[in-house]
């Protein structure tokens, strides 16, 4: 099977690499041409001009571009060219009403979708161990496993078009948990005067850890946020979780609570930075407090 990738950011990079590496990749495109090229080079796959003349030479095209519109953008490109058959595979996080649109524009062309999110990091995404969330025909599933077997290591089949972006909203609400609670109980830690690094190491192992704390609380001890997973794609993820509990009257204040928090780092100049930038936030209650400064609350 010939696959093209679309999409070569902090994720997608990694993830065409991997497809290279199970002997997949035809062609790879980006909105920005020179990321392309460069890789393209590097590996010896084709780099063409256009979306359309991706589409053309290709069996399956897989995506991972920022936001809703981006993917309904990039779909409506392909679908002027894909074959009948063919199989576009989303892996970018958006609504599942996107997923169900960007389905609805290749299925006049017999041109299968997957909303395909995928959870795991950049790390995750270098390592081929992303867990993948599937939704679409059982059937494309089963012709896409190959292709979702090369990025990712937990790939589930969750149900119809928009299951998989279900799955992902999810998660990112536990992210946004999760990433409040680390960013607190760090510059908690600090304000103890106790050394950041040793309770990496040892917290790392206790029953309060998990991926976030293990990767990315050395970021606090080190005070640089590299993306990693910028501010203001989670900002545009807890929108749609947002979104889709308004859907049963329900508004929860962890979304409601993180979404602040990230407005505020954007207004600060930190939407480009890794999610747990939102140390600053926790650091400077106590700096504030310190001072005897009356600040707003965190
Ligand atoms: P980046 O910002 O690093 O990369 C975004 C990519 O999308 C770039 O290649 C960009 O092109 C391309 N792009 C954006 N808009 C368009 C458009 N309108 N048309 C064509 N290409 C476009 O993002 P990430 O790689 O971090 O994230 C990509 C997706 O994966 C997002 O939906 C994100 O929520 C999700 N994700 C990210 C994770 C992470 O840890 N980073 C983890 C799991 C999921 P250009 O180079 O020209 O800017």
């Amino acid at each position: 099977m010939r696959v093209g990738f679309v999409g070569l950011g902090a994720m997608g990079m990694h993830m065409a690499r991997n497809l290279h590496r199970a002997g997949l990749l035809a062609a790879v495109w980006n909105r920005t041409p020179e990321k392309a090229r460069t890789l393209a080079a590097e590996l010896s796959v084709e780099a063409p001009p256009t979306l359309e003349a991706l589409g053309a030479g290709v069996d399956a095209v897989v995506t991972c571009v920022s936001a809703d519109s981006d993917v309904l953008e990039v779909v409506k490109e392909l679908a002027k060219s894909l074959k009948s058959g063919s199989i576009v595979i989303d892996s970018s996080t958006v609504s599942a009403e996107t997923a169900r649109k960007a389905a609805d524009i290749l299925h006049p062309r017999s041109v299968e979708f997957l909303d395909c999110p995928v959870s795991g990091g950049t790390e995750g995404a270098r390592d081929a161990t992303l867990a993948i969330m599937a939704g679409g025909s059982e059937q494309a599933f089963e012709r896409g496993r190959p292709i979702l077997a090369a990025m990712g290591k937990t790939i589930t089949y969750f149900g119809p078009t928009g299951s998989g972006q279900a799955a992902k909203a999810t998660n990112q609400i536990m992210c946004a948990g999760i990433i409040e609670a680390v960013s607190e109980a760090m510059a908690f830690a600090r304000a103890q005067g106790l050394p950041l690094d040793k309770i990496v190491d040892t917290l790392g192992k206790g029953a309060g850890s998990s991926w976030y704390f293990v990767h990315r609380a050395p970021n606090m001890v080190r005070g640089t946020y590299p993306a990693g997973f910028r501010v203001r794609l989670h900002e545009k993820d807890l929108k749609i979780c947002r979104e889709m509990a308004a859907r049963h009257g329900v508004q929860l204040p962890l979304i409601e609570m993180t979404l602040v928090h990230y407005r505020r780092l954007i207004e600060q100049g930190h939407g480009d930075e890794d999610i747990s930038t939102l140390f600053r936030l926790k650091d400077a209650l106590f700096a504030a407090a310190q001072s005897g400064k009356t600040k707003p609350g965190c």
